[in-house]
């Protein structure tokens, strides 16, 4: 990794005598669920130098707001900017040397696709990965993302080791023990305490791209979540996929999948000659968005019973690594099959001792007439320190949900009100509806949140759509 070209304490003044930047571009952006398009100046600088000159130069009196956005996978308006500028970090892209220790400096734009593809033929896997490997660090950093492994290994934050942020007032490094409240605030903290340049990652050493999976089905929700409980002991990734066209006493049937990274000695001939190979990028792309969506009721409905018919129980399955961790990564723009209206994802995490508001919802979101194309449960240890990171011990529920019914709109809200009453939250990386009042209840170590972003964006110039939706900012209250 080449040396910071700025340097920390590098401070607003600085940048005056520098070479122009990159031209920005006028854009519209919307996030994966593709729901709510907004217009904003979107520069995409190639060096971190050019990142603070684009922040530090930018007048917030005449275009209102600077974000950052990495590869725009979370799902609703926290990587937009309406009016403002959106400065894209995919060019900043130098992944360091992995040293003994698994520690990794990479720049802030890097994806994990192309961090694994440099890290697991050498025999590191990244310590945490979301259902795709298609986003950024800065992104797994901002959202504070978690994996199936939470309840083993926290979230993403929790292996970061260094983090170099350019705020509204300086260049700054940040860690665990150096300016603990920062980094913490950053961690979660949807891009709002300023731009993330690069940050150094601890990985975890393993001897194959294979894993080790053993499979449930359960006929019924209660059993089903029996399992997930008893597998976080035994097992260091899990992850159920519940079928929610299933009704009474079948209610929240699904598939549990439990695994491990496979040992060399466990793989087949074929996976022995090269164990390490890192999964390929998707082959097919939907190639335009659909004027009418293919994922609806119907279809939906008939999926989530062919899926459940199709996934017996099978313990010790020898599995490639994409495929368990990141499945849907297969088909590149999926998004795309839910029409021009788009699709919501909502994911809520509940105390372990609140299973009822699992059963709620899926019987709400049943009356409600949903179609609810994917829903996907997991366990939760103990969050990290963030005031913003989503993660809190239990469960957690991600459903996504083609726009269209009359009542989903509806049902929302009453899910809102369920999970804030059972003492949850909504995670915001998926969230694009969610009003002020109940964020600032889910969320109820906000202000803390606030002080930090006072002191170091005091004039209030990271602002996204979220931000705004929310009144998150160290001016808004
Ligand atoms: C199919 C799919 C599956 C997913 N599964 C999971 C999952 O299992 N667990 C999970 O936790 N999440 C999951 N996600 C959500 C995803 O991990 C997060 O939304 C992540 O933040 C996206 O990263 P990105 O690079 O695309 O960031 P973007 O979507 O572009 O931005 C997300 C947020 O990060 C901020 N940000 C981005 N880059 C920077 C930077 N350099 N500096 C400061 N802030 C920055 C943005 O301002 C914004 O607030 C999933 C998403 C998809 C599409």
């Amino acid at each position: 990794m080449p040396e910071p070209i700025l340097a920390e304490g590098a401070a607003p003044g600085d940048s005056v005598t520098q070479p122009p930047l990159p031209e920005a571009v006028d854009r519209i952006l919307t996030g994966w669920g593709r729901t709510s398009p907004t217009a904003a100046r979107v520069i995409t600088p190639g060096e971190p130098a050019d990142v603070v000159r684009s922040l530090w130069s930018h007048n917030g009196a005449t275009r209102p707001g600077v974000i950052a956005r990495g590869l725009g996978r979370s799902y609703g308006d926290a990587a937009q900017c309406a009016g403002g500028l959106v400065i894209e970090t995919g060019r900043l892209d130098r992944i360091g040397a992995i040293n003994d220790a698994g520690e990794v400096e990479v720049d802030a734009g890097v994806s994990l696709a192309a961090l694994l593809r440099t890290s697991l033929p050498q025999g590191w896997f990244v310590p945490v990965t979301p259902g795709t490997r298609q986003v950024t660090i800065g992104g797994a950093i901002a959202a504070d993302i978690h994996g199936k492994n939470h309840h083993q290994d926290g979230s993403f934050c929790a292996h970061v080791t260094s983090i170099t942020l350019a705020t509204p007032t300086g260049v700054l490094q940040v860690s665990q023990s150096v300016d603990p409240a920062l980094f913490w605030a950053t961690a979660g903290g949807m891009g709002l305490t300023g731009v993330i340049l690069g940050a150094t990652i601890r990985m975890r050493r393993v001897e194959t791209a294979w894993m080790r999976v053993d499979t449930e089905r359960h006929g019924e929700l209660q059993g089903l979540m029996d399992a997930l409980e008893r597998v976080d002991a035994t097992h260091r990734y899990s992850v159920a996929w519940l079928d929610c066209s299933a009704r009474g006493r079948h209610l929240g049937r699904g598939i549990l999948d439990a695994g491990d990274h496979a040992r060399a000695s466990e793989l087949g001939a074929s996976a022995a000659r090269d164990p390490l190979a890192a999964p390929h990028d998707a082959r097919f792309k939907v190639p335009v968005a659909l004027p009418a969506p293919l994922v609806g009721g119907l279809s939906v409905a008939a999926f989530n019973r062919a899926w459940y018919a199709k996934s017996p129980s099978r313990p010790g399955r020898i599995r490639p690594l994409g495929g368990f961790f990141h499945p849907l990564d297969a088909l590149g723009d999926w998004n795309r099959l839910f029409g021009p209206r788009g699709f919501v994802q909502y994911q809520y995490v509940v105390p372990s001792e609140r299973r009822d508001v699992i059963v709620s919802t899926l019987e709400l979101l049943q009356r409600a007439g949903a179609a609810c194309s994917m829903a996907v449960l997991k366990r939760f240890g103990p969050g990290d320190p963030g005031p913003l990171s989503f993660p809190m011990a239990g469960w957690t529920l991600a459903l996504d949900l083609p726009v269209g019914p009359p009542g989903l709109r509806r049902a929302l809200r009453e899910l809102d009100q369920l999970v804030l009453a059972a003492h949850g939250r909504v995670y915001l990386a998926k969230d694009s509806r969610l009003g002020p009042v109940a964020f600032a209840a889910m969320y109820p170590r906000l202000s803390e949140f606030e002080t930090t972003l006072r002191r170091v964006d005091p004039e209030g110039l990271m602002q996204s759509d979220l931000s705004r939706r929310l009144r998150i900012g160290s001016l808004a209250r």
